[in-house]
């Protein structure tokens, strides 16, 4: 395969991930014979120092001409005081509105070998966990409508939780994807006892699930039960998905109890096989330029994409295999070191899975 992938490096550790990533993606490439070819582009704070804007349309352009885009991670303290629009930050709220992207994909993964790092008895966690969170994340209450007012008791408050079957439709097209491909189950979390809009939820992912992927089994449960359910008995989940707020919750509460923010990758997508890959954590000012950054995050995010976007399934697996072969050699980052191992900087990491392949 030929594919054309924009590569948005970022802030901070951006550049190095990236290009730890891309190491290993080239790697891919010669041993399954596709030719990558990489396009960089400009977001976030050096963005605003090349070009007065956290996304330029340079970068719009690029992205929506690639086959699918890798990202860093933006921000850093020099941007810290700009005005809300001029913020780094700002430049991926934008990207993922110009490539119309609806869901946020986060596998919280728990390699076994790391197990010591979650903050989980070791029985609940020592053969590995992988939750994958889907997350609606243009509808619902963040984006409804929302005011103030006031009456005979004082001020007041209201936000409002809205969603269409349409939104959930396709959300849920996303995660039965997703499900196919792995367990065939979907765990699909709501408030029905309370909520109308959570009804509505229920309703129209068991409709949709039935017509369309009836190989998948779907079961419910409610919020407060899986908020619990991810600390007690973490390995009974595969695929989840949920609404924006819920997952907003959910996939903070999940990641961490995998407890390497480093290792944790995260995908955008929305109608078309084009997304936005990154890794879960941002730019870490404090370490930047250092060689000390865990670049696994984004080697899994440029993995996903192979997956995801490519439908190369061996490709993905190749890569998984090779990051659990560092962990059971005993090489480590700084973020993951433990005692009795070996401590490597970012571009030997990168190296080491990438020979792996
Ligand atoms: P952060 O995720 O950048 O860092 C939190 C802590 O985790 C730091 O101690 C950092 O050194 C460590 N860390 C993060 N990634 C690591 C890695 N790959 N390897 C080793 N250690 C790692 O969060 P923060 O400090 O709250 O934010 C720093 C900047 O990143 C801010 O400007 C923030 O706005 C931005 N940010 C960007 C994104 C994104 O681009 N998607 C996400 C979150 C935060």
């Amino acid at each position: 395969m030929k594919l054309n992938i924009a590569v948005l490096d970022g802030d901070g550790i951006g550049p190095e991930i990236c290009r730890g990533a891309v190491t290993v993606l080239e790697r891919v490439g010669e041993k399954f014979g596709h030719e990558f070819e990489f396009k960089h582009y400009p977001i976030g704070g050096c963005a605003i120092d090349e070009c007065g804007d956290p996304l330029p349309e340079k970068t719009v352009e690029g992205c929506l001409k690639s086959d699918s885009v890798l990202l860093g991670a933006v921000g850093g303290y020099k941007w810290d005081d700009l005005p809300g629009d001029m913020r780094p930050e700002k430049g991926l709220l934008r990207i993922r509105r110009a490539m119309g992207l609806y869901s946020n994909i986060r596998p919280a993964k728990l390699w076994k070998g790391l197990a010591n790092a979650s903050p989980l008895k070791h029985e609940l966690v020592k053969d590995g966990i992988e939750i994958i969170i889907v997350r609606e994340l243009t509808g619902g209450i963040y984006f409804g409508e929302r005011g103030r007012g006031s009456d005979e008791n004082g001020d007041y408050a209201w936000d409002t939780e809205r969603y269409s079957v349409k939104e959930i439709e396709r959300i849920t097209r996303i995660a039965c994807e997703l499900a196919v491909k792995r367990s065939k189950k979907l765990v699909s979390v709501d408030k029905a006892n309370v909520l109308e809009s959570s009804r509505l939820w229920r309703k129209t992912v068991h409709e949709y699930c039935a017509k369309n992927y009836p190989q998948i089994e779907v079961k419910d449960v409610l919020v407060d039960n899986m908020a619990m359910q991810i600390v007690k008995d973490p390995a009974q989940f595969d695929v989840v998905v949920t609404s924006n707020m819920f997952g907003d919750i959910l996939s903070d509460e999940a990641a961490q109890i995998t407890g390497s923010i480093g290792m944790l990758a995260s995908s955008s997508l929305g109608d078309t096989k084009r997304g936005l890959y990154e890794p879960i954590h941002g730019s870490a000012p404090d370490i930047a330029g250092q060689d000390k950054a865990n670049p696994v995050a984004t080697i899994l995010a440029a993995a996903m994409m192979l997956r995801d976007s490519f439908d190369l399934t061996a490709e993905y697996a190749a890569i998984e295999i090779a990051v659990q072969k560092t962990i059971d050699e005993g090489l480590r980052t700084a973020d993951i070191m433990e005692e009795g191992k070996q401590l490597v900087g970012c571009s030997r990491m990168s190296e080491l899975i990438a020979q792996k392949i």
